[in-house]
């Protein structure tokens, strides 16, 4: 874990769960919140866009400790684009957190680094929070090109976005060999490149920008990643569709920030 910022634990829920299946997950979560608070981690999850209104009602209604966030948005404001939601419409229902470009998005939806860059400006313009996917495939690793490669998606984003935007935003770092396969990276590598991360944000001056870690995260391996990885939390995928190996993950979170906490005092 980086010793500055409190950890960041975003569950996307992907293509999964209806909207009474999402209402029941989000009452979990809430109901084992309330029995074991989260002390340190802050927890946003993010549903698909015909789950959202649900969600946030009872996020708000229920008063569950949890931010909801959209898996993606359309950069445009309105107008001729079938299929597509907007940042605006997004606000309305509450949402305060987006992902952009995932590399789902990326791969499968022609998701560029010139529609990545529109639509991280997008996002924070309307005042909510970015989360800028980044990551390699697995020949890109293979060639030893992952530095260059993350540094290039980086700067692609980020370079001449306004300063006054900088704290909107958030990097997960998300090999996508690692994403969905149950291969995760190993601590050595989630090290090296969280500290490549970090070295390339404050050529952008965005060096206070929390860096997640996603690619098979779960229950079992999170508190490694954490202790060696010098991640500030993680965007987590399979193990964020249950209540247990979800909030399982934010526990290690939670211990994790206390033990560098009371080790920093
Ligand atoms: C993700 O979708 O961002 C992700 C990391 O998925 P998983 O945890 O299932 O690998």
């Amino acid at each position: 874990m980086s010793t500055v910022n409190k950890p960041l634990v975003i569950g996307n829920w992907k293509m999964n769960l209806d909207f009474v299946e999402a209402v029941h997950l989000g009452q979990q979560i809430g109901v084992m919140l309330r029995n074991k608070p989260a002390e340190h981690t802050e927890i946003v999850v993010a549903p698909p866009f015909v789950d959202i209104r649900s969600v946030s009602s009872i996020v708000t209604s229920e008063r569950i400790p949890i931010a909801v966030c959209a898996q993606h948005v359309n950069p445009h404001d309105n107008g001729a684009h079938t299929g597509e939601v907007s940042t605006s419409m997004l606000k309305r229902l509450g949402v305060e957190w987006v992902l952009v470009g995932h590399s789902e998005r990326r791969a499968s939806y022609a998701m560029d680094d010139a529609v990545v860059a529109a639509t991280l400006r997008a996002v924070v313009r309307s005042g909510m929070k970015a989360v800028l996917c980044v990551g390699e495939a697995l020949e890109v690793r293979e060639a030893d090109g992952q530095d260059e490669f993350v540094r290039e998606q980086l700067l692609s984003a980020l370079n001449g976005l306004d300063p006054k935007f900088h704290d909107q935003v958030t990097v997960a770092y998300e090999p996508v060999w690692a994403i969905g396969t149950g291969l995760t990276a190993s601590t050595e590598q989630v090290r090296a490149m969280t500290t490549h991360i970090r070295l390339v944000l404050p050529t952008l001056s965005m060096g206070a920008s929390r860096v997640l870690y996603g690619g098979s995260v779960s229950a079992q391996n999170a508190a490694s990643i954490l202790s060696e990885g010098r991640v500030d939390g993680f965007l987590v995928g399979g193990a964020s569709l249950k209540a247990e190996s979800f909030l399982a993950v934010v526990q290690a979170c939670d211990d994790c920030y206390a033990l560098m906490a009371n080790r920093r005092s």
